[in-house]
């Protein structure tokens, strides 16, 4: 695998390959792999010739009193695993290349749908950060294909939308949540929760299971669903952002006449906010 930090430089290699006809894939990351990642790259191998991945802990997608300077950063073991799937470049820029003038850019990018609600009410800047130093990382990159997880699913909803508005002339695939075995949805801010929290966090997945569920019997309550769950998280010690049944195209509130939904949630536990979502269909 070839570990490039500049720009300039991967860009002229992956053109070159373009020009031969290689269909270049690429995942963009902010490092500390897990299975969850893996399986993103796994995912795109069967739908390129070159797989790229890029790790860059973005600034800008950050607000001021989150975890920037906590997050964790193993770019050493990162490089082994992805080379391990025979992952063929990785891109690692410095904060100093993606951003010469600081985080307060001349131009930046932003979604104007789907973004307020869910995260984007408790992180107002975060998409516009997440969707510039995408943009940012499609035009160094030039992917044909990307593939963003479904565990984010706010955000795979919103790249896809600026993808399209854009017309960038790119594919876009979600991957499905990869786990642990008690059904956290793998994260690297997972282990800033105790082994105790890491089994109590589990209950996250069984209460939005427990929603689903009650959607897919035919209550349409989905007021009185959404409490009930908001309740049993709080009872669990979570603190809860937000928990949302949501038309899954719109992240609008749910109606009785949608049939593909989402139910979304992220809620503290001790350090970490967690998030996780089902897909539901009636
Ligand atoms: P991050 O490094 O957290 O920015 O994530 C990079 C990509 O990996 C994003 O598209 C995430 O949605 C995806 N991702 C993170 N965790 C998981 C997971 N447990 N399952 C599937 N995809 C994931």
């Amino acid at each position: 695998m070839k570990v490039i930090q500049q720009p300039l430089l991967i860009q002229k290699e992956l053109i070159a390959l373009k020009n031969t006809g290689k269909r270049i894939g690429l995942i963009p990351t902010m490092g500390n792999l897990h299975k969850g990642h893996l399986s993103l790259f796994q995912l795109a191998q069967s739908n390129c010739d070159v797989l790229v991945g890029s790790i860059f802990v973005n600034p800008m997608q950050f607000g001021a009193n989150e975890d920037l300077d906590k997050y964790p950063r193993t770019l050493e073991n990162d490089i082994k695993k992805l080379t391990e799937l025979g992952v063929d470049y990785l891109f690692t820029p410095t904060e100093e290349i993606i951003y010469p003038i600081g985080t307060k850019t001349n131009t930046s990018v932003e979604v104007n749908r789907l973004t307020s609600r869910l995260c984007g009410y408790s992180r107002p800047e975060h998409f516009r950060g997440v969707a510039t130093v995408v943009n940012i990382l499609f035009n160094i990159l030039q992917p044909d294909v990307v593939v963003f997880g479904k565990k984010d699913y706010q955000q795979y909803l919103i790249l896809s939308a600026m993808v399209k508005d854009l017309f960038l002339p790119i594919e876009i695939i979600g991957g499905d949540i990869v786990r642990e075995e008690n059904g956290l949805a793998m994260s690297s801010r997972n282990k800033f929760l105790t082994e105790q929290q890491k089994e109590e966090a589990s209950s996250l997945r069984k209460i939005l299971l427990n929603s689903a569920k009650e959607i897919e019997d035919g209550i349409l309550n989905f007021e009185r669903i959404k409490q009930r769950a908001i309740e049993q998280l709080k009872r669990r010690k979570f603190k809860v952002d937000y928990l949302e049944i949501c038309n899954k195209t719109t992240l609008e509130d749910a109606n009785k006449e949608d049939k593909e939904l989402l139910i979304a949630c992220a809620a503290w536990l001790g350090k970490p906010r967690l998030l996780d979502n089902i897909e539901v269909s009636i």
